[in-house]
C-alpha cells in the first residue's frame, strides 16, 4: 500500500525556531509519524535563526542541544524552508518590542502561498496538509479558491490544528487585499469578524477537519468562556472537530540522558534528583537545603498562564519555608512585578526574566513542585516534562492539564499532582499547601516522584490517533 503523504506546516519548529509548545510539537510529531510509515515533510519560514544554507534541511531524533542544522537529507524528516529575506530574515519571528510586525498578514499570506507552490515544485502531492495555528490558516482557503481546479491538489485535504485559540491572526479590514483573495470573502461566513479580518476563522471554515491539542480543550472551545468568539464557528464544525493530546519527545526530555543537568537520574535512582537541586541552589545563590520545597515556574509571562493568580499569593507562598525559582519572559507588567518581588524576597527567590533552554532543563530537574495555574491551557507541555523529571505539578484543572494530571488521593496515595478548579487565589494556595503536606512525608513523596517519572506521555499513542484522523479525512 502506498504511504500516506503529509505536509506538516508550522511557523516554528524545534530546533530551528521556538517561542512555545507549537515548536516542540512541530519538531517531534513528524519524526514519530515518519517512524510509523507516513511520508511526512515539514515546511516553515527560513528565519535568521535557521542556520543552514539553502532552502531545505532535516530534523532527526537527537538531543535538542546537538540540534541538527545541516544539509544531509539522507536521513530524518525533510524540512522545506521558505526563503524571503525581507519577510523572514529578522531577529524575531512575529514582532519586536514595539508589538507585532505590521506586515504579518503579508508575511504569512506569502508563506501560505509558497507552501502550495513548493509542493508543486517538489512534485510532492500531499494527501493531507496539516496546518497549525493562524499563520497557516490561509492554506485551506487558497486550496478551495485559487487552487480549486488545480489537478495537482485534486486529492489534497486539510487538517487545521488549533494550538491556542486566543491567537487568531486578526488584522484590519483595509489589510484584506493582502490575502490576494476576492473581497466577496470578507463576509461573516468567511473572514469577517466584528469588522476585522480573522484568519483562524476562515481556516476553521475551509479546513476538511479541525483538531486541537487535548480532548478537554476540544470541548472547552465550544463554549463562550473559552472559545474567544469562535465558539459559534466551531459549533457549526463540531462533527469534524477532534481533540488529540500532545506528546513529548523523550529523546529530548529525559533526565537519564540529559547532558546539561548536574547529575543524570531515572526511576531507578530518583534520589540523584537532589544533586541537581543542590547544584541549582548553588548556581542561583540560594541556600543549599534538600528538605526545603523548591517551587519552579517556567512559562510565558502572560495572563493565560495565571500569572495574576500567582501574583496574588506570592507573598503568602514566600513567607513559608520554600524556595521559588521562576524562568520566563512576556508581558512587561509581570516583569515589573516579579522584579519587585525578587528584591523583597532575595533570600528564597530566583527570578530569571529571559528565555533560556538550558536553565529550563535544570529547573525541571531541581524543582520539587511545578506551578501551572493557567486560566486556560490547550495542552501544556511543562507538566509532562515535569513528570519525567520527577517534579510534581500544582495546576488548575483546565484543558490538557485536566487530561494529564490526576488528583493526589491522601487515603489511597494514588494520583499524580495537586489541582484546583476555580480560578481563585485561595484555591491555588490550598492546592500548594496540599502538596507541601505530602512533601513533608518523605516516603509518600518519593513514591509520588517515582510514579510520575514512570508515566508515558510519549508521542506513540497520539501519533496513531493523527494517522487514524488523516485516513478518515482522506477517505
Ligand atoms: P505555551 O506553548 O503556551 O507557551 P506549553 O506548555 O505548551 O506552553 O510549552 C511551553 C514550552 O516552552 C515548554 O517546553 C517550556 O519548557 C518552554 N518555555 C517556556 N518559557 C521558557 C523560557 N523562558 N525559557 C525556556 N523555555 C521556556
Amino acid at each position: 500500500m502506498e504511504k500516506i503523504k503529509v505536509l506538516f506546516v508550522a511557523s516554528e519548529v524545534v530546533p530551528f525556531a521556538k517561542t512555545g509548545g507549537l515548536a516542540d510539537v512541530a519538531g517531534s510529531l513528524p519524526l514519530e509519524l515518519s517512524e510509523m510509515d507516513v511520508d511526512v515533510r515539514v515546511i516553515m519560514p527560513k528565519y535568521r535563526s535557521v542556520k543552514v544554507p539553502g532552502d531545505r534541511t532535516v530534523i532527526k531524533k537527537s538531543s535538542r542541544h546537538e540540534a541538527v542544522q545541516d544539509n544531509k537529507v539522507s536521513e530524518g524528516v525533510t524540512v522545506y524552508l521558505v526563503e524571503n529575506d525581507d519577510y523572514f530574515n529578522r531577529k524575531e519571528y512575529y514582532g519586536d518590542k514595539f508589538g507585532d510586525y505590521a506586515d504579518n498578514l503579508t508575511r504569512f499570506a506569502f508563506f501560505s502561498r509558497q507552501v502550495l507552490e513548493r509542493c508543486i515544485k517538489e512534485n510532492f502531492r500531499p494527501d493531507i496538509i496539516h496546518c497549525n495555528d493562524w499563520h497557516t490558516a490561509l492554506i485551506p482557503v487558497y486550496l478551495n479558491t485559487i487552487y480549486k481546479y488545480d489537478p495537482f491538489f485534486a486529492r489534497t485535504k486539510t487538517l487545521f490544528t488549533i494550538h491556542n485559540i486566543a491567537y487568531q491572526g486578526l488584522f484590519s479590514k483595509e489589510d484584506f487585499p493582502k490575502t490576494g483573495l476576492d473581497w466577496a470573502l470578507f463576509h461573516i461566513h468567511y473572514f469577517e469578524f466584528y469588522g476585522q479580518v480573522n484568519l483562524m476563522k476562515a481556516g476553521i471554515i475551509y479546513a476538511d477537519a479541525v483538531s486541537t491539542v487535548s480532548p478537554t480543550y476540544a470541548k472547552e472551545i465550544l463554549t463562550k468562556e473559552y472559545g474567544c468568539g469562535l465558539e459559534g464557528v466551531l459549533q457549526a464544525k463540531k462533527d469534524a472537530l477532534y481533540g488529540i493530546l500532545n506528546g513529548i519527545d523523550y529523546g529530548v526530555w529525559n533526565p537519564a540522558t540529559d547532558s546539561v543537568i548536574a547529575k543524570k537520574y531515572s526511576i531507578e535512582n530518583p534520589d540523584n534528583k537532589y544533586i541537581n537541586k543542590e547544584s541549582l541552589q548553588k548556581e542561583l545563590g540560594l541556600k543549599v537545603d534538600f528538605d526545603i520545597p523548591m517551587l519552579g515556574v517556567i512559562s510565558r509571562l502572560a495572563d493565560q498562564k495565571g500569572m495574576d493568580l500567582l501574583a496574588k499569593i506570592i507573598n503568602d507562598i514566600l513567607s513559608m519555608k520554600v524556595q521559588f525559582v521562576l524562568l520566563g519572559t512576556g508581558d512587561h507588567k509581570y516583569h515589573v512585578l516579579l522584579e519587585k518581588m525578587a528584591k523583597a524576597h532575595q533570600k528564597n527567590t530566583s527570578i530569571n526574566l529571559k528565555y533560556d533552554a538550558i536553565l529550563a532543563e535544570k529547573i525541571y530537574a531541581a524543582s520539587d513542585v511545578f506551578l501551572i495555574p493557567s486560566r486556560y491551557e490547550p495542552c501544556g507541555l511543562s507538566q509532562m516534562i515535569g513528570f519525567k523529571y520527577g517534579t510534581i505539578p500544582v495546576a488548575r484543572r483546565t484543558g490538557g492539564l485536566k487530561d494529564t494530571i490526576s488528583e493526589y488521593d491522601f487515603r489511597t496515595k494514588e494520583g499524580t499532582g495537586f489541582t484546583f478548579e476555580e480560578y481563585r487565589p485561595e484555591a491555588f494556595l490550598t492546592a500548594i499547601k496540599r502538596a507541601f503536606s505530602v512533601h513533608q512525608n518523605r516516603g509518600a513523596w518519593r513514591e509520588l516522584v517515582k510514579r510520575v517519572m514512570g508515566l508515558d506521555f510519549s508521542w506513540k499513542v497520539s501519533a496513531w490517533k493523527y494517522i487514524e484522523l488523516y485516513n478518515k479525512i482522506k477517505n
